[in-house]
């Protein structure tokens, strides 16, 4: 049975006690959730993750090829390192070399829920096959869907809100940035040629029977999200988003588990009623958002700005989060990237988290407190997100002053209050 139809049944399933114990929460409660579609429950081998509200917020790290750099091994190192780091899910947006043969490695290696977009694998067969992506059957798109299914693949991004009447939005609604997603710019381009309306869309049916056979999570894309702050909330955008709230209604009727992807470029005065419009819209589905990036002007450095943005939208209800690297808009990432990119992210929904008040969030925090107080130097270097960096600047220098860092030395402001206050400062 569905991991959904059996919430709505009442069952506590094995996935939902799964993710029960490892977040702390009430099975009960968790499966009420589930059934409301307010939380969905991946499955990945013999494991379970849980995405949604009450739940801790999770971080997804893409990975793949590109047509330029394609090369299996330097995508397991980036999958192992990203997941090292905290990862909750991998995406394969592999679209260069032997595609198949590469999502399958990673599957089969990811000790985490692995994502794909199905459309650029169809759209590059297409290409490769017929000479244009224009000339893609929908039946080459559903069968590249199954395809990733049947590898066992737990989510897939599927483009389906966007419409024949979008794109007549769009036109008379022109944007800075118009179509930056990879996947929307194929659909859309496919769409002009043919005069057609979205297979994916106008065949959602055939989406449905393909989720229920493999109980494969539908992540409703945002094929029009904002490239841009210039774009950010515009009528395209919310186009689409009024679809994919209609469409995720048909997919709970069907038992089939929902995500709903968001943008994207955002000033961030602007998340909390992106966030707000997601959960009202789409009934409460959980909301997955790319950062969103904060500003547009800092190439090199989007792992910061995308930080800042999901941080803000993981506080104000986000559920899941993409990373987004330091090469985002400049180039493939390396494996050092995807580290940067994957520790930006944990920060931002540790700090949403907090904001949200998840019970325990802050207990790491609190930890940490009572490390700095102490100057227990072994203790902080356990507890920090990534000790090797804390290595790196803690040695950096030595303080001729015993047990404080190189900061302030011997006038370390917690050492000459601790003389003072004596050891009453409350540690435990
Ligand atoms: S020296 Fe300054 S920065 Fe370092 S532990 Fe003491 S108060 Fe903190």
């Amino acid at each position: 049975m569905l991991e959904k139809q059996s919430a709505v049944k009442g069952i506590v399933s094995r996935g939902v006690k799964y993710v029960a114990g490892r977040e702390k929460v009430d099975p009960a409660q968790l499966a009420e959730r589930v059934a409301e579609g307010r939380d969905v429950i991946l499955k990945h081998k013999n494991a379970y993750l849980g995405i949604g509200e009450g739940l801790r917020t999770k971080i997804n790290a893409n990975i793949g090829t590109s047509p330029d750099i394609a090369d299996t091994g330097s995508e397991i190192e980036k999958m192992k390192a990203a997941c090292r780091f905290g990862a909750d899910t991998i995406m394969d947006l592999s679209t260069g070399g032997d595609i198949d043969k590469i999502r399958k490695a990673i599957v089969h290696r990811s000790p985490v829920p692995v994502g794909t977009v199905p459309i650029y694998q169809a759209a590059i067969e297409s290409i490769e096959e017929k000479g244009a992506l224009t000339k893609m059957e929908p039946d080459k798109l559903f069968e590249v869907i199954e395809r990733h299914a049947e590898d066992g693949v737990s989510f897939a991004t599927l483009h389906c809100g966007i419409t024949l009447g979008t794109l007549e939005r769009l036109k008379k609604n022109p944007r800075k940035t118009m179509v930056v997603s990879r996947g929307g710019a194929f659909l859309i381009s496919w769409m002009i040629a043919r005069g057609k309306e979205n297979p994916l869309y106008e065949n959602f049916d055939r989406v449905l029977e393909i989720a229920k056979k493999h109980d494969l999570i539908l992540s409703l894309g945002d094929g029009m999200r904002p490239g841009g702050l210039t774009d950010s909330t515009d009528s395209s955008q919310i186009d689409e988003l009024l679809t994919l709230g209609e469409l995720t209604r048909t997919a709970w009727e069907s038992g089939v588990q929902v995500i709903i992807e968001g943008p994207g470029h955002i000033p961030i005065n602007q998340i909390p009623a992106n966030v707000l419009l997601q959960k009202r819209i789409c009934m409460g589905a959980p909301f997955y958002v790319l950062g969103p990036l904060v500003t547009d002007v800092a190439p090199g450095y989007d792992h910061i700005t995308s930080a800042i943005g999901a941080a803000v939208a993981g506080w104000h209800g986000a559920d899941y989060i993409c990373y987004v690297t330091p090469s985002e808009h400049l180039s493939l990432p390396g494996v050092e990237d995807v580290i940067e990119g994957v520790i930006a992210a944990k920060i931002a929904a540790h700090a949403a988290d907090i904001g949200k008040g998840l019970k325990g969030a802050a207990d790491w925090d609190y930890k940490m407190d009572i490390a700095r107080t102490k100057r227990d130097w072994q203790e902080e270097r356990k507890l920090s997100i990534n000790p090797a960096r804390f290595d790196s600047l803690y040695k950096k220098h030595k303080s001729a002053e015993k047990d404080v860092c190189t900061m302030c030395g011997k006038y370390c402001a917690i050492k000459t209050v601790e003389k003072y206050l004596g050891t009453k400062i409350q540690t435990t």
